[in-house]
């Protein structure tokens, strides 16, 4: 149904309309009338659109297209042929003048209805913006009203009522009446819309909300839920400093103000549960009978006595002087000669708690002092984290690794860890999540390293340093006999096992090469837990099984290491002596030459000040190749290169010194050195043999490569008072002053073996 002032578009392809178009462009000024016609009567209606017909277009498919625009509501006074069914009807019209207000009238009317419509417009999106400027724009009611009329949502039937309105005025109240319904309509639908989304919402929510508690109270093995009170109560009986307390109260007051849902919620209650679970004033009492102690370590620990009155002194002058700037324990030493076994003996033995930690790689220095709370995640450093673990003020605190620590792009670790052992400031300590202080005073501190040297210098100076160099083979087959068969057994649940002499000492000599029992605890545990599986898997009675030598295979495979007392003779090799994190080890030095012109070429990760030994023994030999023997020409037109093996690991010090010259004399000369020879020992440029250290470790490190002599400085026989009585037994020492004596007692001792 058409309104005046609107547009149809209309397309068809039948005769009857092509008629009707030719007829209204030929004879009517292409106008047609347009009447709706919904009656059943034969009756046409008498009241329509007269329309025009504004643009005509014939498509590609053979169809006309054409755009009729309403023009004038108009009365049909007669048709002409009455017959409804004939094809084309011509009509005679009037046209009908709208009853209009006068144009002020008129004016005011449609502001009324554009503001009607304004807020309407906001509320219902059927109103297109191009109608809306048109109205705007127009001062004539009749217009107005049928543009808006037309874009109404309307039925048919209403949109008949305004055609046959012709009232401006009325067709404008029809209009506001219209839109207030509509907006009605659109209202209670957004309204039903935003309800079921609360629903929705609200469901969601709760649900949400509920299990976020849940999983909160699961969390805190928390059932009762009054989390504030129970906070209350734990903090009134927690024994902390004043301070703390009054700090937890304040944690608390503002957990309690904040949404449980927010983050900050779980940082505070994290950082409430940390103040309240560190032991501030809780000590264990110390046992001050320093002989049971003394008897405990016996126990648990074979030998080493001299380490064990140390220990003791050490205890001794802290009970008496009470003196809070005592040193701190060091035990120095390789992996597995029980440093860490030794620290937790002495906690039981006194009565302490026994914390460890270790800080071989760390190079971060909020690993030991913690992060700021301001992190996600955030949490103390190690040193906090344990005294939460130690669960009392006073416990025996192990760091291990101290050698190992390394200074990294967020601050030197090492300088953390002086504030957390000096005396004077670890009364204070504050790790920067804690913010709080917190006393470590009452702590003792052990320290471990593997190599001394590794330690940072301003750590050294506070330690008393205590080593640990190592087992010889009969100390460890004691050690195994005495504590570790017996702490194997009980953790694979075996009661006995027999294993022979002759295998413990196959596998310590074939199986492992280590200065501690680490290893060999390792493979007794392998060898009882194969035992253990035979039995229960084949239901055997728990009998006595015996280790034999020849059992070894089966239980540990092919041996892995050669112990040989085959003697060689080699030129240009000589068995140098190293001191090493592992311990004591031969280091085999390799001389080669080849014509060049004098060069010294230098192999196998070497330090400068082993390189520098390297040109001070070469130097020494030039200016003395007589006395030795050595063809100068050689030396000349030679380039010298030396190797010293196991070219991957770095070496440095300068106690190769006399095998680096050793080797070269051999090399040039073409004298053969025995292979069970080894020396060490620092040269100087006058050629003096200068005290070497180490000698203890490198003399065992020696004796489990089968070495029979070892060449060492004259000023170090004072230590031989430490090395082990088997080892005195099995090796030789040969002190020397000065080289010559070197090559005297090679060039005289090499004769027996030729
Ligand atoms: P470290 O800390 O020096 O690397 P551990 O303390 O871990 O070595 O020792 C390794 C194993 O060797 C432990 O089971 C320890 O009990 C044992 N052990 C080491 N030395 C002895 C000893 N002298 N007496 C008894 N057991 C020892």
């Amino acid at each position: 149904m058409l309104l005046p002032y609107n547009e149809i578009r209309l397309e068809f392809d039948n005769e009857i309309s092509n008629n009707i178009i030719e007829l209204s462009e030929l004879f009517h000024n292409n106008r047609i009338m347009l009447v709706y016609d919904n009656s059943n009567s034969n009756d046409l209606p008498m009241f329509g659109v007269i329309s025009k017909i504004i643009k005509k277009v014939e498509l590609p498919n053979g169809k006309t297209r054409i755009v009729i625009k309403g023009e004038k509501r108009a009365k049909v006074l007669e048709y002409l042929n009455k017959d409804k069914t004939d094809e084309v009807l011509e009509s005679i019209v009037e046209e009908i003048e709208d009853i209009n207000l006068d144009v002020e009238e008129e004016k005011v009317i449609i502001k009324k209805l554009l503001k009607e419509l304004d807020s309407a417009i906001k509320d219902i999106p059927y109103l297109s913006n191009s109608s809306i400027n048109l109205i705007k724009s127009s001062n004539d009611l009749s217009m107005v009203t049928d543009v808006i009329a037309s874009s109404l949502p309307i039925s048919l039937k209403r949109v008949e009522e305004y055609l046959y309105e012709c009232n401006s005025t009325k067709r404008a109240s029809m209009i506001v009446s219209d839109t207030e319904k509509e907006r009605k309509i659109v209202n209670l639908e957004k309204n039903i819309d935003l309800k079921v989304k609360e629903e929705i919402d609200d469901h969601q929510k709760e649900f949400i909300l509920r299990e976020k508690i849940k999983l909160m109270k699961e969390e805190l093995g928390d059932e009762s839920g009054n989390e504030i009170d129970e906070l209350n109560e734990k903090i009134e009986s927690l024994d902390a400093p004043k301070r703390i307390k009054d700090r937890l109260y304040k944690e608390l007051n503002k957990y309690e103000n904040t949404n449980k849902s927010h983050p900050e919620a779980s940082i505070i209650r994290n950082y409430i549960d940390w103040l309240l679970n560190l032991p501030w004033n809780i000590y264990t009492t110390d046992n001050t009978d320093l002989n049971s102690v003394r008897e405990y370590l016996d126990q648990t620990h074979y030998d080493i006595s001299n380490v064990k009155d140390r220990i003791i002194e050490y205890l001794a002058v802290k009970q008496m002087s009470n003196n809070l700037r005592s040193p701190i324990i060091c035990l120095v030493g390789p992996p597995g000669v029980g440093k860490t076994s030794l620290a937790y003996s002495i906690a039981k033995a006194l009565n302490r708690n026994f914390v460890k930690i270790s800080v071989g790689g760390v190079s971060d220095e909020s690993e030991i002092k913690g992060h700021r709370k301001a992190y996600i995640a955030s949490s103390p450093g190690r040193i906090i984290s344990s005294m939460k673990k130690a669960k009392s003020n006073n416990p025996v605190f192990l760091i291990d690794e101290i050698d190992k620590m390394s200074s990294g792009i967020n601050g030197d670790p090492r300088s953390s860890l002086l504030e957390v052992l000096d005396p004077e400031q670890n009364k204070y300590f504050s790790d920067n999540y804690i913010e709080e202080e917190y006393d470590l005073s009452n702590v003792m501190f052990i320290l471990t390293a593997n190599y001394i040297d590794d330690i940072p210098k301003e750590l050294k100076d506070r330690l008393e340093v205590i080593n640990l160099s190592g087992y010889t083979i009969y100390e460890k087959m004691d050690i195994i006999k005495n504590h570790l068969m017996s702490k194997v057994l009980k953790e694979n649940g075996l009661n006995d096992i027999d294993i022979t002499d002759e295998a413990l000492l196959s596998i310590i000599r074939y199986y492992t090469r280590e200065s501690g029992v680490r290893e060999v605890e390792r493979l007794l545990s392998q060898i009882v837990r194969k035992v253990v599986t035979d039995i229960v898997l084949n239901k055997k009675d728990n009998e006595l099984v015996t280790i034999k030598e020849s059992d070894l295979v089966k239980y540990l495979g092919k041996k892995k290491y050669h112990y040989t007392n085959k003697i060689t003779s080699n030129v240009g090799i000589v068995n140098g002596l190293a001191y090493t994190s592992f311990g004591g080890d031969t280091l085999p030095i390799e001389v080669n030459y080849y014509k060049g012109d004098g060069k010294l070429v230098l192999t196998g990760s070497l330090g400068d000040v082993m390189k520098e030994s390297a040109i001070i023994a070469l130097s020494y030999l030039k200016s003395n190749y007589k006395y030795y023997n050595v063809d100068y020409d050689k030396l000349i037109n030679n380039d010298i290169h030396i190797h010293v093996l196991e070219g991957a690991i770095p070496k440095d010090g300068p106690s190769a010194g006399i095998a680096l010259l050793t080797a070269l004399i051999s090399g040039l000369t073409n004298t053969k050195i025995r292979s069970n020879l080894a020396m060490t020992g620092e040269i100087s440029l006058r050629g003096s043999v200068l005290p070497i250290g180490g000698l203890k470790e490198k003399a065992m490190g020696a004796h489990m490569k089968g070495i029979k002599d070892i060449i060492i400085p004259y000023d170090n026989l004072k230590d031989l008072d430490d090395v082990p009585k088997e080892i005195k037994k099995d090796i030789h020492f040969i002190p020397v002053r000065n080289y010559k004596e070197v090559m005297k007692y090679i060039w005289r001792k090499n004769d027996w073996y030729k």
